[in-house]
Protein backbone atom coordinates (compact mmCIF):
# COMPACT_ATOMS: atom_id res chain seq x y z
CA UNK A 1 0.00 0.00 0.00
CA UNK A 2 1.22 3.68 -0.60
CA UNK A 3 2.12 5.88 1.87
CA UNK A 4 1.73 9.09 -0.47
CA UNK A 5 -1.42 10.02 -1.98
CA UNK A 6 -0.44 9.47 -5.37
CA UNK A 7 -0.98 6.04 -7.13
CA UNK A 8 0.74 4.37 -10.06
CA UNK A 9 -0.08 1.15 -11.82
CA UNK A 10 0.84 -0.34 -14.82
CA UNK A 11 -2.15 -2.63 -15.57
CA UNK A 12 -2.49 -5.44 -17.91
CA UNK A 13 -4.73 -6.23 -20.56
CA UNK A 14 -5.95 -9.38 -23.05
CA UNK A 15 -4.71 -9.73 -26.54
CA UNK A 16 -7.65 -8.63 -28.62
CA UNK A 17 -6.92 -11.90 -31.06
CA UNK A 18 -5.38 -14.24 -28.83
CA UNK A 19 -6.28 -13.67 -25.25
CA UNK A 20 -2.32 -13.47 -24.11
CA UNK A 21 -1.76 -10.75 -21.21
CA UNK A 22 0.07 -7.39 -22.69
CA UNK A 23 0.84 -4.36 -21.05
CA UNK A 24 -1.65 -1.91 -20.88
CA UNK A 25 -2.76 1.54 -19.52
CA UNK A 26 -0.73 3.24 -16.60
CA UNK A 27 -3.07 4.74 -14.39
CA UNK A 28 -2.67 7.43 -12.24
CA UNK A 29 -5.18 8.97 -9.60
CA UNK A 30 -5.90 12.56 -10.01
CA UNK A 31 -7.56 12.69 -6.68
CA UNK A 32 -4.46 13.34 -4.25
CA UNK A 33 -6.48 11.11 -1.21
CA UNK A 34 -4.65 7.93 0.17
CA UNK A 35 -7.62 6.25 -0.28
CA UNK A 36 -7.83 6.13 -4.11
CA UNK A 37 -3.84 5.61 -4.38
CA UNK A 38 -4.77 2.52 -2.86
CA UNK A 39 -7.43 1.67 -4.79
CA UNK A 40 -4.95 2.17 -8.15
CA UNK A 41 -1.92 0.61 -6.84
CA UNK A 42 -4.39 -2.51 -6.17
CA UNK A 43 -4.90 -2.56 -10.28
CA UNK A 44 -1.30 -2.73 -10.51
CA UNK A 45 -0.79 -5.84 -12.63
CA UNK A 46 -4.22 -7.17 -12.88
CA UNK A 47 -5.98 -7.69 -16.17
CA UNK A 48 -8.48 -4.90 -17.02
CA UNK A 49 -9.77 -5.43 -20.31
CA UNK A 50 -9.07 -6.65 -23.95
CA UNK A 51 -6.58 -4.35 -25.98
CA UNK A 52 -7.72 -2.35 -28.43
CA UNK A 53 -4.47 -3.39 -30.97
CA UNK A 54 -3.50 -7.27 -31.60
CA UNK A 55 0.00 -7.95 -29.22
CA UNK A 56 3.26 -7.82 -30.98
CA UNK A 57 3.58 -11.28 -31.92
CA UNK A 58 -0.32 -11.51 -33.62
CA UNK A 59 0.59 -8.10 -35.48
CA UNK A 60 3.69 -9.94 -37.07
CA UNK A 61 1.92 -12.62 -38.10
CA UNK A 62 -0.86 -10.47 -39.94
CA UNK A 63 1.65 -7.61 -41.29
CA UNK A 64 -0.21 -4.92 -42.28
CA UNK A 65 -3.56 -6.85 -42.48
CA UNK A 66 -6.56 -7.12 -40.02
CA UNK A 67 -7.88 -9.84 -37.77
CA UNK A 68 -11.65 -10.20 -38.13
CA UNK A 69 -13.33 -11.76 -35.30
CA UNK A 70 -16.47 -12.96 -35.43
CA UNK A 71 -19.13 -12.34 -32.85
CA UNK A 72 -22.89 -12.79 -32.34
CA UNK A 73 -25.17 -9.60 -31.82
CA UNK A 74 -28.03 -11.39 -30.21
CA UNK A 75 -25.84 -12.69 -27.47
CA UNK A 76 -23.61 -9.46 -26.85
CA UNK A 77 -24.91 -7.21 -23.43
CA UNK A 78 -21.95 -4.94 -23.74
CA UNK A 79 -20.58 -4.17 -26.54
CA UNK A 80 -17.00 -3.16 -25.41
CA UNK A 81 -17.02 -6.90 -24.74
CA UNK A 82 -18.85 -8.80 -27.41
CA UNK A 83 -19.69 -11.96 -27.62
CA UNK A 84 -17.09 -14.40 -29.47
CA UNK A 85 -18.00 -17.31 -31.35
CA UNK A 86 -15.07 -18.41 -31.40
CA UNK A 87 -14.04 -17.60 -34.90
CA UNK A 88 -11.35 -15.14 -36.27
CA UNK A 89 -9.49 -15.03 -39.44
CA UNK A 90 -7.01 -12.65 -40.65
CA UNK A 91 -7.26 -10.60 -43.33
CA UNK A 92 -4.23 -8.90 -45.96
CA UNK A 93 -4.99 -5.66 -46.20
CA UNK A 94 -5.81 -5.91 -50.15
CA UNK A 95 -8.59 -8.53 -49.37
CA UNK A 96 -10.13 -5.89 -46.68
CA UNK A 97 -9.90 -3.17 -49.34
CA UNK A 98 -12.17 -5.32 -51.74
CA UNK A 99 -14.82 -5.96 -48.75
CA UNK A 100 -14.94 -2.21 -47.33
CA UNK A 101 -16.13 0.19 -49.37
CA UNK A 102 -16.71 2.75 -46.74
CA UNK A 103 -13.18 5.24 -46.77
CA UNK A 104 -13.25 6.27 -43.38
CA UNK A 105 -14.22 2.82 -41.60
CA UNK A 106 -11.65 0.63 -43.85
CA UNK A 107 -8.69 3.47 -42.80
CA UNK A 108 -9.76 2.49 -38.86
CA UNK A 109 -10.02 -0.59 -39.37
CA UNK A 110 -6.92 -0.61 -40.90
CA UNK A 111 -4.76 1.25 -38.20
CA UNK A 112 -6.78 -0.78 -35.26
CA UNK A 113 -5.80 -4.36 -37.03
CA UNK A 114 -8.57 -6.15 -35.20
CA UNK A 115 -12.46 -5.80 -35.85
CA UNK A 116 -15.30 -7.52 -34.22
CA UNK A 117 -17.46 -8.46 -37.17
CA UNK A 118 -21.32 -10.02 -36.58
CA UNK A 119 -21.81 -13.60 -37.51
CA UNK A 120 -23.75 -12.11 -40.62
CA UNK A 121 -21.42 -10.21 -42.08
CA UNK A 122 -18.80 -12.62 -42.00
CA UNK A 123 -21.33 -14.83 -43.78
CA UNK A 124 -22.07 -11.96 -46.44
CA UNK A 125 -18.40 -11.68 -46.95
CA UNK A 126 -18.09 -15.68 -47.66
CA UNK A 127 -15.42 -15.79 -44.87
CA UNK A 128 -15.26 -19.58 -44.16
CA UNK A 129 -16.92 -21.33 -41.63
ZN1 LIG B 1 -2.00 -11.76 -29.61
Amino acid sequence: MSESNLGVALTKELCVVCNKEVDGAIVMNTRLTKSMANKVEEMHGKVVGLSDKPCPECLEAVGDGVYIIEVDEAKTDDMSNPWRTGKQWGLKKEALEKMVEDKKMLAQTLSKQACYMPIEICEMFGLPH
